[in-house]
């Protein structure tokens, strides 16, 4: 448990205003106040004292205005007079002991709160306020995304889901709460969330490319825009294309009579099924160009989709083709290799 000692700031009495003073009440005698004490209109030798004053009626106006805070505050009840020694307590999530603090008489801190509107309204309170809100932009965030070679190679639009972060809700991205650590978000003062994007995917993004959307980074902190979400491409092994840089490449297995002979074959690439003609004498190995056949390149025009010969030996052969290939056999003895 944590006590905080500090002093008790009466806002009705800063403002003048009955404890049932409607919002149109509060706002009057806020606007009639905050004129006679603006610190620009004083005397030099009043400044001081005017500032002081200024940063109360101000305060007080932060709270009373707003309908969750004055609640919060009215829940204080009314016994606390102006001035009063105040402890505030509140349990530290895993804080065992007993720590007291306290904070000297109207100690405004950087954003211009007294220590009892910051224990009240969370540490941070300030950035809650509408007088020191600061827009952060939010973070990029980098991830992948995993496509097969047909998508990288079309494009279009992909669903995917994202996980991420949200400001919390709870605290509005402070962390705190109240003087203690926001329970929703344990005070980080972001939430896990999870998304459905629909993904653009150009035409054409090779290994290792980096997809940018725009505003689908962190969320921003008051007001400040998102930042950006980055998707870093992976292509996925293919059954039958191999992607280097904008050349695709395949095997092409032939029957030995094929390769020895030539033929007119089907091959699949990205475009679909062409015919190819296999020149004969094609050795194991020998790769085949099939023009444009190949991913887009950054300048126009296409890769080539390289097709490899290999020679498919078949593993069951009828008595007719033992036949022939004995007598290939016969017709080939004493003939070296070129
Ligand atoms: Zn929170």
């Amino acid at each position: 448990m944590i006590y905080l000692k500090t002093t008790f700031q009466d806002y009705y009495k800063i403002l003048g205003v009955d404890r049932n003073a409607t919002a149109k009440e509060i706002k009057s005698a806020y606007r009639r106040l905050a004129r006679k004490w603006h610190p620009d209109l004083q005397p030099a030798d009043k400044k001081k004292e005017a500032e002081e004053m200024f940063k109360r009626i101000n305060e007080a106006h932060e709270v009373l205005s707003d309908p969750e805070k004055r609640a919060k505050y009215d829940r204080l009840g009314s016994r606390w007079q102006d001035g009063d020694e105040f402890t505030y307590q509140y349990q530290e999530p895993g804080a065992g002991q007993t720590h007291y603090y306290y904070s000297g008489d109207f100690d405004f801190g950087a954003g211009g709160f007294s220590d009892f509107f910051e224990q009240l309204f969370g540490r941070g309170g300030f950035r809650q306020s509408r007088t020191a809100r600061r827009p952060v932009r939010g973070q990029d965030i980098e991830s992948e995304i995993e496509l097969t070679i047909e998508e990288a190679y079309r494009g279009g639009i992909r669903s995917m889901r994202v996980s991420g972060e949200a400001i919390c809700a709870g605290c509005a991205g402070s962390g705190v709460t109240g003087g203690g650590f926001c329970s929703r978000c344990g005070g980080t003062g972001t939430v896990p969330r999870e998304k459905t994007l629909e993904v653009k995917i150009p035409a054409g993004v090779q290994e290792g490319s980096r997809i940018r959307l725009k505003g689908q980074g962190g969320e921003g902190l008051n007001g400040g825009s998102p930042g950006d979400l980055y998707l870093k491409v992976r292509i996925l092994p293919h059954p039958l294309f191999r992607l280097n840089g904008a050349t695709v490449e395949s095997d092409l297995f032939l029957r030995p009579e094929q390769a020895v002979l030539g033929d007119k074959v089907t091959v699949n690439t990205l475009d679909g099924p062409v015919t190819v003609t296999v020149p004969p004498g094609s050795r194991a190995g020998t790769k085949l160009r099939l023009r444009e056949k190949g991913f887009p390149l950054k300048g126009g025009g296409r890769g080539h989709h390289l097709v490899r010969i290999q020679i498919d030996i078949p593993a069951h052969i009828s008595e007719a083709e033992k036949e022939l290939y004995h007598k290939l056999s016969e017709l080939g003895k004493g003939r070296s290799r070129a």
